[in-house]
């Protein structure tokens, strides 16, 4: 049997179910990405996520040829090169782990139909996250909808079916005799230019790629992964892993993230951290699950209801969308986080929650607005998690917070970068504010704005809104949900 392994967004050759089923049930495994134009053609020729892609790929290639194999690199329509592919090598089938975006199933769906057509088959596992589909169930067997009664039944099935086997990490080196040696000179690997995408700013960024950059984020985290409860909510903090673009692209496994959770909490050396840390994976496995089983939430509101709420519109709607986009909304956290996005690709959670809430609730501007401009800017972007996010912070969600819980963007700033911390980091004109005037520049003496040389209206906006008044909106928008409920 010969067998061909499609990695998408799996790009490590350590425990990965795919290429480890491949190894071990046939006798030649070749193994091949394609950039795919259905998705690539569609991004702007700027895009940190392809260098990442790109720069990972060599790592990958290199560690598949180390083992004897090696990686094809096309930049194709994947829904027809992967069956060309598999006819041009004579392979028996191809292997790939599952995906749970719609869009990609229709992919899926057609090239398995191809390859049928063509007497192959395409075969795909559960790789991506430690639980999916109908892997977790209520007691009524039906989808859980609310996180809590999910987490606990998830972490119930870890342990009974011994967390030892569900997390085992797929046995790859073994089997490296099965390899299809793929010289570099035969199959290169097209450059950034080649794909026609320009240099981004991520290797200033220092954002580690490939399997060793994910190995050293989380050696580096494994420090700080006991204080994690504590430290995770404060921005100017390094409180977090960094994890989200490496679990994004696999060159980590879930299992093994998972893995260093449950060792440290076994061993007693996670503090809370370690449980809490977990929770936060629980919590993706949980919107793959939700996107899987409701993928109406794509472009409509979880519950439905939701769908009638009338969002600003029309030249006004743009001009806020615009501020709130470009950081000229004149609240600092909101401003400094939308920096951080457009600078890095990153932002801290919890600044994506008061960022969200603030577009959502202070500006009255249709969820999927901010939901598109995050999948465009952010590296760890995931259709399921990214929605899921977004849906919290409209309400609209599976076990959202209440419409009627709206953020205030100045305690939330107070609170969460007391010092301004944060705030000095990305908006250096900012920077000399007093620690109690920096959350609300507006509200600062004249006389401190001008020792700080900050300019309301000039090199500072003024407030785009008045929270409270926004609010008052925003449950005035939201009573239409409670006439439905
Ligand atoms: P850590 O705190 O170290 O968490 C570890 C890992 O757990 C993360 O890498 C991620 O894979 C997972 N995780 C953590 N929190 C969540 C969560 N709430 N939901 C699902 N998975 C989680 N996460 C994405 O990976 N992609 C997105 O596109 C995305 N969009 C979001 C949009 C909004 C509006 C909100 C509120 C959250 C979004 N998140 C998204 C979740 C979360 O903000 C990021 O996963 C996290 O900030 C990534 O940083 P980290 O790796 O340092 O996280």
């Amino acid at each position: 049997e010969k067998t061909l392994v499609w990695f998408r967004r799996d790009l490590r050759s350590v425990d990965h179910a795919a290429l480890h089923h491949a190894l071990a049930q046939s006798r030649q495994v070749y193994c091949v990405f394609i950039f795919d134009r259905a998705i690539l053609d569609a991004l702007p020729r700027a895009d940190r996520r392809v260098e990442f892609i790109h720069a990972s790929l060599l790592e990958l290639a290199q560690a598949l040829r180390a083992l004897g194999g090696g990686l094809i690199v096309q930049h194709a329509w994947a829904e027809t090169a992967i069956p060309e592919l598999a006819i041009e090598l004579g392979v028996d089938a191809v292997f790939a782990n599952h995906d749970y975006e719609p869009q990609a199933i229709t992919r899926d769906a057609h090239v398995a139909a191809a390859l049928q057509a063509a007497g192959r088959s395409l075969h795909t596992f559960k790789d991506q996250v430690v639980f999916e589909k109908n892997e977790v169930l209520t007691q009524a067997e039906k989808p859980f909808s609310v996180f809590t009664p999910y987490k606990n039944a998830w972490l119930k099935k870890l342990y009974a079916e011994s967390n030892e086997a569900t997390l085992r990490p797929y046995e790859i080196d073994a089997y490296a005799d099965r390899f299809v040696n793929l010289p570099e000179s035969k199959f290169p690997i097209p450059s950034l230019t080649d794909l026609g995408f320009e240099k981004t700013n991520l290797p200033d960024l220092n954002i580690p790629t490939g399997m060793q950059g994910a190995q050293d984020l989380l050696d580096a985290f494994a420090d700080r992964m006991q204080r994690y409860d504590q430290t995770r909510d404060f921005p100017a903090l390094k409180g977090p892993s960094y994890l989200s673009v490496h679990v994004r692209f696999g060159t980590v496994s879930i299992r093994a993230l998972a893995r260093r959770a449950l060792d440290a909490m076994r061993t007693g050396t996670g503090g809370n951290g370690a449980a809490v840390w977990l929770s936060e994976l629980v919590w993706r496995d949980f919107y793959f699950m939700i996107l899987f089983q409701h993928p109406h939430v794509v472009d409509h509101a979880f519950k439905a209801d939701y769908d009638a709420i009338t969002w600003e519109s029309g030249d006004h709607a743009r001009r806020l969308f615009q501020a709130w986009c470009d950081g000229q909304t004149g609240y600092p956290l909101v401003d400094a986080a939308m920096a951080q996005l457009n600078q890095t690709g990153y932002m801290h959670n919890r600044l994506r929650m008061v960022t969200a809430s603030f577009l959502i609730k202070d500006l009255g501007i249709d969820w999927r607005w901010g939901e598109h401009y995050f999948a465009e800017k952010l590296n760890d972007f995931d259709l399921a998690a990214n929605n899921g996010g977004w849906q919290w912070a409209s309400s609209s969600g599976c076990d959202a917070q209440p419409y009627f819980r709206i953020f205030n963007p100045i305690t939330q700033s107070e609170k969460f970068d007391q010092q301004g911390k944060f705030i000095r980091r990305y908006l250096p004109q900012l920077a000399k504010l007093s620690d109690r005037h920096i959350h609300a520049p507006w509200c600062a003496p004249a006389l401190e704005l001008r020792m700080a040389g900050v300019e309301i209206g000039n090199n500072y906006p003024g407030p785009l809104v008045q929270h409270d008044e926004a609010r008052a909106r925003t449950l005035q928008r939201y009573a239409v949900v409670k006439k439905v409920a």
